[in-house]
């Protein structure tokens, strides 16, 4: 590919409403465009990228014996009806309708077909264990769109399903795609961790998520540096023996994005009137109930006097040592408190749900999130990910203590057993003759959140730096005076000619641009090596060799660069 037929569309500065710094990239990249709330165009480039992804995706599935289809996007409601997920799938579920007025959904996932597929092609034990596997779009109506593909609302997954005759069959299976995924995120270049995402036991070989590590993820993550314990934070915390389990996340993490509000507006939400000298420095939450607490005085942390509304318009103080026995926190709990000059409040839902909370007779256990967001935690950051488990708490296990990170889960593998089989009546005959219900196991990745993940893991102040597996080009070369030097013209074209030959994804720039921005697009789009072509070192033969990922600029004799990209 040549830069002079490439649609390029860089840009200087990003639009003003990406918040994270891989959807900030994305854009001046000019990977994506947006359409719309959660819905990008994927322009040439960025889908050069996609498509990389998706053929590791394939390559793995395939060696570890999946088979690809394809199913439609969009779905029967009678088959949603007969799982009872119509009713419980919620507002996700981008319900439709055609003329005849028949429901249909825009599918979030794919469970229920598959599971209709199975009920009627496999018949007998002798077809089984099988794995299906499609890459699809799907559509989630996700409350709070954002971080540009990372959470979008069409996106696309790679979604795979095992149908076993026997649970242990089913745990084969599992494992088997355990090892894929591994696989497919070595492959990809990307520093990744496997967490056990439930806590039916230690390790949680029921459920793994598996999350790309970095500070602006959206999930907590466990992890004993001593053992091979690594859970979600909501795992680890069901499994902690110190801490009562915060029963609220599932809502909470799905209610979005704290939003920055002052003191005032939260009291005028609410109906209730403080005092200017009172900081309201925290929403809190679990068990999806609310409590609210106040910051007084100098801000110290002896001085901080925490309160929940026992009633509308009605403070109660407390001392912090009240506080920690009335809920039950653990020493050490209540700290750092910092001084958040706004506080963040989770949006409408967390008021709504916050007043039902005070006028009712509750008890609420809580966890304090005394924040300072920006400061103690990195932006942006949930006030549920406040946990009772913290860092250099007692790992489960036994063998050490607890670390935290954030990662951003590109991947989730699932043993459902015979949920959907039984739902669905979809059974097998056995070798001993009976009728049973499928072993069944799902597995997904979202292929188009894997290229945000990888950004918000590789970058400088430049640009993207992606691993070579997913870079647009693995190797660009910038021919210097392409349009007014005959050697610098031939020597390009003739490497670029061998490079191409010998199986490189070569970019040749070959603009009539000033060399710095030129150089300044290949940094910025991720290319992951660069070989500058110039009057000066063509004199002596050589070109300049410089790699994304980092490192001196090195000179490269012009005969040795075919051995050398390889
Ligand atoms: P999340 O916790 O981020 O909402 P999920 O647990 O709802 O994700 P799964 O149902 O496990 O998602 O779907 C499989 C994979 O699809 C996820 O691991 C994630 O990589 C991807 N995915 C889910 N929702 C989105 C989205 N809104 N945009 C992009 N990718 C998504
Ligand atoms: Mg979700
Ligand atoms: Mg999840
Ligand atoms: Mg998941």
């Amino acid at each position: 590919m040549r830069t002079s037929q490439l649609y390029l569309s860089t840009l200087k500065e990003a639009p003003s409403e990406a918040e994270l710094i891989s959807h900030k990239l994305m854009l001046r990249a000019g990977l994506i465009k947006r359409l719309g709330s959660g819905l990008y165009t994927w322009m040439p480039l960025g889908l050069r990228i996609l498509r990389k992804v998706e053929r590791i995706v394939r390559e793995e599935m395939d060696k570890a014996g999946a088979q690809e289809l394809l199913m439609p996007a969009v779905q029967p409601a009678e088959l949603w009806q007969e799982t009872g997920r119509w009713d419980v799938f919620g507002p996700q579920m981008l319900k439709i309708k055609d003329r005849h007025e028949r429901d249909f959904c825009f599918g979030p996932t794919h469970e229920e077909v598959i599971t209709d597929i199975a009920r009627n092609e496999l018949r007998s034990y002798k077809q089984l264990p099988v794995n299906f596997y499609q890459v699809q779009t799907k559509f989630r109506d996700e409350i709070r769109p954002r971080f540009g593909v990372m959470r979008a609302r069409e996106f696309l997954m790679k979604d795979a399903y095992s149908f076993d005759a026997s649970f242990d069959g089913l745990k084969a299976s599992y494992a088997k795609m355990a090892v894929a995924y591994a696989n497919i995120f070595t492959r990809l270049g990307l520093k990744f961790r496997a967490v056990a995402a439930d806590s039916g036991a230690i390790g949680g070989d029921g459920s793994q998520e598996f999350h790309v590590l970095a500070d602006a993820g959206e999930d907590l993550l466990a992890y004993c540096p001593t053992s091979d314990f690594a859970a979600n934070v909501e795992a680890a915390e069901a499994l902690a023996p110190t801490a009562p389990r915060a029963a609220a996340t599932e809502t909470l993490r799905d209610v979005e994005t704290p939003k920055q509000t002052t003191c005032e507006d939260v009291a005028a939400l609410l109906g209730i009137s403080i005092e200017r000298t009172v900081k309201l420095i925290a929403l809190v939450a679990a068990d999806g109930q609310f409590v609210i607490a106040l910051l007084r005085g100098d801000h110290s942390l002896n001085e901080v006097k925490l309160g929940k509304l026992a009633g509308m318009g009605d403070f109660r103080f407390a001392t912090e040592e009240e506080i920690r026995s009335t809920f039950n926190c653990p020493p050490g709990f209540l700290g750092p408190v910092g001084i958040a000059a706004d506080i963040k409040v989770i949006a409408d839902r967390t008021v709504a749900a916050m007043s039902d909370f005070v006028c009712g007779a509750n008890k609420p256990k809580f966890h304090i999130a005394g924040v300072n967001f920006g400061r103690d935690l990195p932006e942006p950051a949930l006030v549920a990910d406040i946990r009772n488990v913290v860092a250099g708490d007692p790992s489960p296990d036994g063998k050490g203590v607890l670390e935290l990170c954030r990662g951003i889960e590109v991947g989730h593998i699932f043993q459902l057993g015979t949920k959907y089989s039984k739902a669905l009546n979809a059974t097998f005959t056995d070798v001993d003759g009976a009728l049973k219900p499928f072993e069944m196991g799902c597995y997904g990745i979202g292929v188009s959140r894997v290229v945000g993940a990888a950004i918000e893991q590789n970058f400088d102040e430049r640009g993207i730096k992606f691993p070579q597996a997913m870079a647009p080009f693995e190797v660009a070369i910038v021919a210097v005076g392409y349009h007014r030097s005959e050697a610098v013209k031939e020597a390009a074209e003739q490497l670029y000619a061998e490079l191409a030959a010998a199986g490189v994804d070569v970019l040749l720039d070959d603009r009539n641009e000033r060399p710095g921005s030129m150089f300044a697009d290949m940094e910025l789009i991720g290319v992951a090596h660069r070989f500058t072509i110039g009057d000066k070192g063509l004199a002596d033969g050589v070109v300049e060799y410089v790699a994304r990922a980092g490192g001196e600029m090195q000179k490269v004799a012009l005969a040795e660069v075919p051995a050398f990209a390889k």
